[in-house]
């Protein structure tokens, strides 16, 4: 057997249409030659998710690979795959919409499909610092997994997060940076009821994209 070195030229980016991972689409366009996208498929909320994805990376003409993980849906009973349950957040507790072991599941199959395209780089849009305190968003779980990752395949990957320690008023302005903050507020999909853009207004995620966008257009002297 030949041992293959990957392309350090080439990304993945796992891409939902949401303003998170869509910055970090543009990140990795600026920093790789070669960008692919994977987007699973779980029972999200919104089958809309799919489409804006599947939109977005034909208007930035790129390869879309859309994987199916319906299986999370037999194993999590929750708001995010289920549509008849309504979001809720309690306190400090870890709220409905945590699927366990998402990431964990969708960086293992990044780190597949990044095998078979031999491209050294997976991006993902977790962070830390927003509500969500999901373990596996956290930093040390994505050191873990690169380490992981590489073991299993015998390949150097490297896993990227822009986002990590970026409020979500540093991710617009990030995305102000990269050129993109107004395709970015027009384009992409938050909202837990399914409206693109600026969305419902109302649910836990356009709050928490408005309060930032807000923060930076105000510190920016445009509002
Ligand atoms: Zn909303």
């Amino acid at each position: 057997m030949t041992e293959q070195t990957l392309d350090k030229e080439k990304a993945i980016v796992v891409f939902s249409g949401g303003q998170d991972s869509t910055t970090c689409l543009f990140w990795a366009q600026k920093h790789f030659e070669h960008v692919e996208l994977v987007t699973f498929q779980y029972g999200q909320r919104h089958d809309k998710e799919i489409e804006v994805a599947e939109a977005i990376a034909k208007e930035q003409g790129l390869k879309h690979h859309v994987l199916d993980m319906s299986l999370l849906s037999q194993l999590t009973p929750n708001a995010l795959t289920r549509h008849d349950m309504d979001i809720e957040q309690e306190g400090d507790e870890m709220p409905n919409t945590f699927v366990p072991a998402r990431n964990l599941l969708f960086l293992s199959f990044a780190g597949a499909l990044a095998y078979q395209l031999n491209a050294k780089n997976i991006i993902t849009g977790v962070c830390e610092t927003d509500f969500s305190g999901y373990p596996d968003c956290r930093d040390s779980f994505i050191k873990s997994m690169n380490v992981t990752l590489s073991l299993s395949m015998d390949k150097d990957f490297v896993i990227h997060t822009p986002l990590m320690w970026l409020d979500k008023k540093e991710t617009w302005a990030l995305s102000d940076e990269l050129g993109v903050l107004d395709y970015i507020r027009h384009n992409t999909l938050t909202c837990y009821n399914g409206i693109i853009g600026e969305g419902c207004g109302t649910c836990p995620a356009c709050q928490l994209r408005a309060r930032g966008l807000n923060a930076y257009l105000e510190e920016k002297g445009e509002k």
